[in-house]
């Protein structure tokens, strides 16, 4: 599955801290977003190794990629799809994000857990699984095998074209609830 279309899943899980009456902040679906893009950070190639902070200096443009560093340690000693795509994961991610609650809130703390939760069951879905019970080496998919999606496939744009138009009805009904 495509990074773009992960991140806009991720975002999308703000949803459910809104529908469970929770404040949500327009700014957590950036915080979604960045959550499920995370679990890639196993990958030697991905939207999150490519995420380049940066500006100008005078007229020449200077950026570095934060996360290429963690990004080649983490696929060089877990592997794509193993140790960062597993429940021990959503486990380790909850609870570290616990020290970010005063920063992001209740509702921030459930969109960081389901966001990156979302990156999983999202690659559960796709043909190659994912092995969710890492350190055990066993492949787990979520759909039946000729129903997968493919990666840059007509259903990887479909669910990324669903999710564009969830994070704009989002942002809509946030704005709706402004009194101006
Ligand atoms: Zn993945």
């Amino acid at each position: 599955m495509r990074g773009s279309t992960h991140a806009v899943i991720g975002a999308n899980t703000v949803w459910i801290p809104l529908l469970a009456g929770l404040t949500v902040q327009p700014w957590l679906v950036a915080v979604g977003a960045f959550a499920a893009l995370l679990p890639d950070l196993d990958a030697s190639e991905s939207k999150i190794k490519s995420l380049t902070v940066g500006g100008y200096v005078g007229k020449t443009k200077v950026g570095i990629r934060p996360f290429v560093p963690i990004a080649m340690v983490f696929s060089t000693i877990f592997g794509h799809r193993g140790a960062l795509h597993s429940l021990l994961a959503v486990v380790i991610v909850a609870g570290a994000s616990t020290f970010l609650i005063p920063y992001v809130g209740a509702a921030g703390l459930v969109v960081i857990i389901l966001g990156y939760a979302s990156h999983l069951a999202a690659d559960a879905m796709t043909k190659s699984g994912i092995e969710f019970l890492w350190p055990l080496k066993m492949r787990f998919g979520l759909l039946p095998h000729f129903i997968r999606v493919k990666t840059g496939g007509i259903l990887d744009t479909l669910l990324s074209l669903i999710g564009s138009g969830g994070v704009v009805v989002f942002l809509y009904q946030y704005i709706g609830t402004l009194k101006i």
